[in-house]
């Protein structure tokens, strides 16, 4: 039986897991299928106090793990198929086993939203993709135009990413204005690669036929015109979904998926807390998702403090 399990190995999970850790409680985080979570997939962050230089994303997490490790974590690779949380102790399903927690801190994150063309699911692997940090030096990409789809930071990162690699790169976003922080949009207007493509939307991934990515069919939303744009690869970067499937009917969650705290961190269901960007509609930032973190690990610490009085 476990006292603590986090589900979730990103900037709340682990935080969650060096203070649940330093509580005495040996907590055990659950990774999902992205250890480290989406942080490990970025260049450097330049936004996380105490790095006044930046820092590399997975080296961020890689620290994270080891210092939670080093006062009793366990982090283990596993994914949470489904949960029982009907009554105490709650069960959860990780990769077919069984596992049994007093407390639950869901710590889920977010995953890449889609565009949802059928095109764009074809091409997935073959030109089409959700992180240029993983895939930018990939040799097709090479003195290629190359597209970036989005208009908010993470747009801007990847498409300020791929100028190295890229002969051009085209930012297509559907209004005329970037959502992206000003020192971001800022910088990735300023580069003379990038090239803005104001007003626009993917209406399809080209060329199906050929099996790679040859182009993007563009329509203009003011005025209903299409042009073709030809690249080599597109990125695409709209945003995430919160990776919550697994709770619904179970924990209160918005129209959008993102869960909605009772109290604090507690949850509609006692015993388990959530905290990060699976809850966090609005700052969705790696040190609000660590101060969250480390809020539902004091929540759950005092939630077993207080039943076993
Ligand atoms: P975001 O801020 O939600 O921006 C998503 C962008 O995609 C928006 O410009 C949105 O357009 C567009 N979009 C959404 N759905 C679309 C669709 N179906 N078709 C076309 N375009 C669509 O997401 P994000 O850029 O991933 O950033 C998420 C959070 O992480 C933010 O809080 C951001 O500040 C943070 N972040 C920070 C950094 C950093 O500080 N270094 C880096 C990356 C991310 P509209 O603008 O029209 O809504």
């Amino acid at each position: 039986m476990e006292k603590v399990v986090i589900i979730g190995s990103g900037c709340a999970g682990l935080t969650a897991a060096l203070y649940t850790a330093r509580a005495n409680l040996r907590p055990l985080v659950l990774t999902g299928r992205q250890p480290g979570g989406l942080l490990t997939t970025t260049t450097v962050v330049e936004n996380y106090p105490g790095f006044p230089e930046g820092i590399d994303g997975y080296e961020l997490m890689v620290r994270m793990q080891k210092q939670a490790e080093r006062f009793g974590a366990r982090v283990q690779f596993g994914t949470v198929e489904g949960v029982n949380l009907s009554g105490q102790p709650f069960s959860l399903t990780v990769d077919g086993e069984q596992v049994q927690a007093e407390t639950i801190i869901i710590a889920s994150g977010a995953s890449h939203r889609h565009l949802n063309l059928e095109s764009e699911l074809k091409l997935e692997t073959k030109g089409v993709t959700y992180c240029a940090t993983c895939d930018g030096a990939l040799p097709m990409f090479r003195n290629q135009p190359l597209v970036v789809v989005g208009g908010g930071d993470s747009a801007c990162e990847e498409a300020t990413y791929l100028t190295r690699f890229g002969s051009t790169v085209y930012l297509v976003h559907r209004r005329n204005a970037l959502r992206a922080s000003k020192i971001m949009a800022e910088r990735t207007l300023a580069h003379e690669k990038i090239k803005p493509v104001w007003n626009s939307v993917v209406t399809e991934v080209l060329d199906v036929k050929q099996e790679k990515v040859t182009g993007v069919r563009l329509k203009n939303v003011e005025t209903g015109s299409e042009q073709v744009l030809d690249a080599a690869g597109v990125f695409v970067a709209i945003g995430h979904v919160p990776n919550t499937q697994i709770f619904k009917g179970l924990i209160h969650m918005d129209e959008h998926g993102y869960i909605i705290p009772k109290q604090g961190t507690a949850t509609n269901v006692p015993g388990v807390f959530v905290a990060g960007d699976c809850a966090d509609r609005i700052y969705r930032q790696a040190v609000t998702a660590a101060g969250l973190g480390c809020a539902a690990a004091i929540d759950a610490e005092r939630f077993l403090a207080a039943r076993n009085e």
